[in-house]
């Protein structure tokens, strides 16, 4: 049975009203006035605007505003900015995993993780942007989470910005599996790169698109949100930009953010 995502996220909406938004912090369990208390937002390191525009780390002078490795690689990515809100940490990592597989959580972890989303986009222009398109969900993987996760944060930025979200047009082939079971040759970043390429379709709608804003979770390699970009740009799509409500960082690129 194919279950339509939109189905999916007002069963969410309802489940949230039945029960009521909790009047406690999802994440330390205190009182609270909002999703998360005042010291578990104080907690979350915040992506800011010492982060390269392309990749999300931070950069270690701030001369530019792309670091070294994205100056260099930048000619090949097809997408041009990353928007992100919260780096990979032990206080953001309970909140993504509420999003994504705690099904009566996990529309407050969204909206919270909307929320902060929306903050970093409109620091810049929004209204340039033809469509919002949210990181596709295999049929199987939303049978097993029963909700579309990505689908459900392109809704709240869409609501806010007044865009059209479209969650049809770009869709999986395969549930491809996990990294665990490829071969060696497969787990290569270019044949990872080419394996999630060829698993995007793309309706004939994207034609029209001039101006794409995609929608993922979490960014740590960016290898699907290029790969997605890379087949959008193949119908004609002039300018991508990326949003991910957390971007990993290695020790040196969070200590850098949290100074
Ligand atoms: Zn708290
Ligand atoms: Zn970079």
């Amino acid at each position: 049975m194919k279950i339509k995502p939109y189905l999916q996220s007002s069963w969410l909406f309802l489940h949230a009203w039945l029960h009521k938004l909790p009047n406690y912090c999802l994440l330390c369990e205190q009182t609270a006035d909002q999703v998360l208390c005042h010291s578990c937002l104080e907690a979350l390191v915040y992506q800011n605007d010492q982060v390269c525009i392309h990749c999300g780390l931070a950069l270690p002078t701030f001369s530019s505003r792309r670091c070294g490795a994205c100056l260099i690689a930048d000619q090949h990515s097809a997408y041009e900015r990353l928007y992100t809100a919260l780096a990979y940490t032990t206080t953001a990592v309970p909140l993504l995993h509420k999003a994504k597989y705690q099904p009566r959580q996990a529309l407050s972890a969204l909206s919270q993780l909307g929320q902060l989303l929306i903050e970093q986009i409109e620091l810049v222009q929004a209204d340039e942007i033809d469509v919002i398109v949210p990181v596709p969900l295999h049929p199987q993987r939303l049978r097993q989470r029963g909700y579309h996760q990505t689908l459900i944060l392109a809704n709240y930025l869409g609501q806010h910005f007044n865009i059209p979200v479209d969650y049809h047009t770009c869709q999986m082939k395969r549930c491809l599996n996990s990294q665990a079971t490829l071969t060696k040759t497969e787990r290569t970043s270019a044949a990872r790169q080419q394996r999630l390429q060829n698993n995007f379709v793309i309706g004939k709608a994207a034609k029209a698109w001039q101006r794409v804003l995609i929608v993922d979770d979490v960014i740590t390699t960016a290898t699907t949100v290029e790969a997605l970009a890379q087949q959008l740009k193949k119908q004609g799509v002039q300018h991508i930009d990326v949003c991910a409500c957390l971007r990993t960082h290695s020790p040196q690129s969070l200590q850098r953010l949290r100074k």
